[in-house]
């Protein structure tokens, strides 16, 4: 008999991407990478660097609850209010927060298949019901999901760009659901990578906070290279926000948290930085994968998902020998598939000459 609820012990937990250190033991490597998660390839911006050593002697003190500083640099930098914003322990936990602030146990989430786990996954521990909708030729459907709703529906979240799929759901198709959304309804918007991307009808989504129930989630994990220390935020009318602040932990982001987003807001070199590589190592590798004949679906974030025609599991695994972790889409249920993050030009290069050689053998 188990002490553990019921409904637990169904659920499989979230599978990161395996940490550098975890593989340099398991086999004994000295030079590993890892192209798996997400993360920014260039390191951590030298201000928010800055910004942690000069608050290392405060942590005996209790963070900021209110995150006061952090959230008048964003509302300045989005020209909205402080209190359009709720911070939480990367944009993960405002995933948690919005459905246990959100949900009642007989209401539905929807959400599509191929797309971001913890959506699934936070629902599942917390008990709640979640409807997946096919996605189309690897991107959201939006007229499929529309169909879906109903009177159980409460919340729909929409990650955009979506991972692990690159794709992305345009300001029309956007604007024509929302226009056609249930008041009663609230729309995420998880836009972790919205950094990275550089076409012109992608939605500015902050516009329709006011129109319907919209929350648009942002992290500081991706471009901005803080995924270690867990901060994100959602934006939102005041009155939404208001009711998330009263279900999230009290001290959720830590003082160093704070200094650094802050400072890494500040840090427009870095940024650009990071975006000029992304886009360079993206077009490196579409032109190889062209050359060797793999499918792939075209991204507009910092990773690419790649059919490589074979066991995807098998071609991670193979890759892990020689250093190179990328990331398994078992989870996701993407057999021959794998999902590489955009490094440094010398990481892509590595990558290449691995996978290569692996699907060669
Ligand atoms: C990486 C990722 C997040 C999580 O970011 P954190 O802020 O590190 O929790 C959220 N949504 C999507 C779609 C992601 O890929």
């Amino acid at each position: 008999m188990s002490l553990a609820r019921k409904h637990i012990l169904n659920i499989v937990p979230y599978e990161s991407g395996k940490p550098i250190e975890e593989l340099k033991r398991q086999l004994n490597l000295k030079e590993v990478i890892k192209l798996a998660s997400n993360e920014n390839p260039l390191g951590v911006s030298p201000r928010a660097q800055e910004a942690i050593r000069k608050n290392l002697s405060k942590i005996n003190r209790y963070p900021d609850s209110r995150c006061f500083y952090l959230k008048k640099r964003l509302a300045e930098f989005y020209n909205l209010k402080s209190d359009n914003f709720v911070l939480g322990n990367g944009s993960d936990e405002l995933i948690d927060i919005i459905i246990k602030t959100f949900v009642e146990e007989d209401e539905h989430i929807i959400t599509a298949d191929f797309t971001f786990l913890e959506y699934k996954i936070i629902a599942s521990v917390k008990d709640r019901t979640v409807i997946v909708v096919p996605i189309k030729y690897f991107k959201y459907d939006l007229d499929a999901i529309r169909k879906k709703i109903d009177k159980k529906t409460k919340v729909i979240f929409i990650a955009n760009p979506n991972n692990p799929t690159g794709t992305y759901v345009t300001k029309y198709e956007i604007e024509e659901f929302i226009r056609d959304l249930p008041e009663d309804v609230l729309l995420v918007m998880d836009e972790a990578y919205d950094t990275f991307v550089d076409v012109d009808d992608f939605p500015q989504s902050l516009k329709y906070l006011n129109k319907k129930n919209v929350i648009v989630l942002k992290t500081f994990s991706k471009a901005y290279g803080l995924a270690g220390l867990r901060v994100g935020y959602s934006i939102s009318n005041p009155e939404l926000a208001s009711y998330m602040e009263i279900t999230r932990q009290p001290f959720n982001v830590n003082s160093l948290a704070q200094a650094a987003a802050i400072a890494a807001l500040d840090d427009k070199e870095f940024l650009k930085k990071t975006r000029s590589t992304i886009l360079e190592g993206k077009n490196y590798i579409y032109d190889v994968l062209k050359k060797i004949g793999l499918a792939y679906v075209p991204s507009v974030a910092n990773f690419i998902l790649i059919d490589v025609g074979k066991d995807g599991t098998d071609v991670f695994r193979a890759m892990l020998k020689y250093g190179v972790i990328v990331r398994d889409m078992r989870q996701y249920g993407m057999k021959n598939f794998i999902r590489v993050t955009i490094g440094t030009k010398k990481e892509n290069e590595r990558f290449v000459r691995v996978l290569k050689k692996v699907l060669q053998a």
